[in-house]
């Protein structure tokens, strides 16, 4: 150690605690806040709650000059600057909100050496004006945060921030930082390249979050198995609920709140002025829940969230990583509960197949679905597959539904049999394709309006699965979609053969699956 590392070590030391009240650092923060306070540029990836903000924060407090910080979260800025104005940080931020005469004061401010730290969004920061102006100011780093919104392909591009490579060639003597909490090896190295940051010191921290006990259940009748959940498990806590649609959002905010449970909505489609009302009480109340579609919870900082609660299957693992890493940042016991169903992929499909981008996008965004869908249908530990898919190895971990009640297994070969040749012979002699449910009304020979008008009864394979309930069939479909041994295509989601069903209806594989688990319908009594 040279003398000069130890004094910035101590002055690091007392920075956390005189100005940020913590007495010691966790994880790698030392190591990150001593490589840029010394100028190096350093790439981070962390776990939401993993305590990024202040590997860019004390070292800008420990560097001359004012500290950039690119977010995308225009509208947390002024949060996030009042928070360090209230530890007597000197902060500001730049974006469109403000007036422009406030804009100009900002401004001269950061050319008076009078901010340590200036938040604005990478569409401004790449403006010529604005670029002309941090080159007259003194600069102690720029710390990029959300940095994985730079990549092309991954969950939450932002075309903006391809922009910022240009802080590269613009300010080569000024430290960067670029952090995310979104971790696949492929992310990180698009990262790396397209920032440009060659010369950084990588910190990879373990994405393990072990106080959050991961759990997917399928769909019976989510809001019930939501209601249960809060009811006997979390009564009178805070928790956030994720739905896809703004209308899911509104009425299952209104359905707690008609069974008592206190829950405000949140998403894109309300007043500003009425999700600023609903995210403050939920970050200042105990024990209300936020219903929200993922508009909400980048940048939310609230420590005790007991629980985060997913009734549509998130896009991507990455997405649903971060979205479940918002419960327990107190380290406390929390949980992360989810409820699925093949309804969910056949939607999910149909939106990424009639959605804007090219061909590849598309692939991407399918594949993101397929292990979003694998690790729905595990029948191993949860968390050594999550923590699998960012590239890091664990072992069982005792605390996710998988590890603490196993599921039994069935050898499903031949009912997987059974149902691919049923959607072969539909195909083949009637030119019909389905989706699961005349599929399996077919499997059991059951004749509705449909099965009467195609004569299916004369089909081979008509009733050729009674030996499994409508239930049990349900649970084999989902686990063979997510196999890709069945898939779902088109608008209506109608069934073909997968990828995987050669080897399947060759009976050149044994087919294990899981025991189906759903809960049992409850009673409609307390429904509204
Ligand atoms: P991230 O941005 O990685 O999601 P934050 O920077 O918001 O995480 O930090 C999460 C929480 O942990 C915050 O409440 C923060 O004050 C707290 N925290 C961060 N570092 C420390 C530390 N060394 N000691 C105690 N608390 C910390
Ligand atoms: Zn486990």
């Amino acid at each position: 150690l040279r003398e000069g590392d130890e004094d910035q070590t101590d002055r690091a030391l007392r920075v956390l605690s005189a100005v940020f009240g913590y007495d010691s650092f966790r994880g790698e923060q030392a190591a990150i806040i001593d490589q840029v306070a010394g100028g190096g540029d350093a790439v981070v990836l962390m776990p939401t709650g993993g305590g990024k903000s202040l590997c860019y924060q004390i070292p800008a407090l420990l560097r001359s000059g004012t500290g950039i910080v690119v977010s995308p979260l225009i509208a947390l800025m002024a949060d996030q600057v009042a928070a360090l104005e209230g530890v007597g940080i000197r902060a500001a931020y730049l974006n469109s909100t403000l007036e422009r005469h406030e804009a100009q004061a900002v401004e001269q401010q950061l050319l008076a050496g009078e901010l340590d730290l200036l938040y604005m969004a990478p569409e401004r920061l790449v403006l010529p004006r604005t670029l002309d102006l941090l080159g007259r100011a003194e600069l102690s780093l720029v710390a990029i945060d959300e940095a994985h919104c730079v990549s092309q392909w991954g969950h939450d591009f932002r075309p903006d921030y391809l922009g910022l490579s240009v802080l590269a060639d613009a300010f080569p003597t000024v430290p960067r930082i670029a952090l995310t909490a979104t971790a696949t090896e492929a992310t990180h190295r698009e990262l790396t390249e397209r920032l440009r940051m060659d010369a950084a010191e990588h910190f990879v921290a373990s994405f393990d979050r072990p106080n959050i006990q991961y759990r997917i259940e399928p769909k019976a009748s989510p809001r019930e198995q939501l209601l249960r959940l809060i009811t006997t498990e979390h009564e009178g806590e805070s928790g956030i609920v994720y739905c896809l649609s703004r209308k899911s959002v509104e009425t299952t905010a209104q359905w707690l709140s008609d069974h008592g449970i206190a829950a405000l909505p949140y998403h894109a489609g309300l007043d500003a002025s009425v999700r600023q009302d609903h995210q403050e009480r939920f970050l200042r109340a105990e024990g209300l829940i936020i219903v929200a579609t993922i508009a909400f919870g980048m940048g939310i900082d609230k420590p005790d969230v007991r629980f985060v609660a997913h009734l549509d299957l998130p896009k991507s693992i990455e997405g649903y990583y971060q979205e479940t890493g918002r419960a327990g940042r107190d380290g406390q016991p929390s949980t992360a509960w989810m409820a699925y169903g093949l309804g969910d992929v056949v939607s999910q499909r149909k939106f990424i197949d009639s959605g804007e981008g090219n061909e590849q996008f598309k692939r991407n965004a399918r594949s993101h679905l397929e292990a979003m869908l694998a690790l729905c249908e595990t029948v191993s530990c949860r968390r050594v597959q999550l923590l699998r898919y960012f590239g890091q190895d664990s072992r069982p971990c005792g605390n996710c539904d998988i590890c603490l009640n196993p599921p039994q297994t069935w050898d499903a070969t031949v009912p997987a049999q059974k149902l691919l040749s049923t959607l072969i012979r539909l195909d083949r002699e009637r030119g019909q394709k389905f989706g699961s449910g005349q599929v399996i009304e077919v499997l059991l020979g059951r004749e509705n309006e449909r099965s009467r008008q195609s004569r299916h009864e004369e089909l081979t394979v008509w009733g050729i699965g009674e030996e499994l309930t409508e239930k049990q069939w349900r649970s084999a479909l989902r686990q063979l979609v997510a196999r890709g041994i069945v898939e779902p295509e088109g608008d209506y989601g109608v069934l073909v053969p997968g990828s995987q069903a050669g080897p399947v209806l060759r009976g050149e594989v044994a087919l294990e699956l899981a025991v189906d688990r759903s809960p049992t319908k409850p009673s409609r009594s307390r429904s509204g």
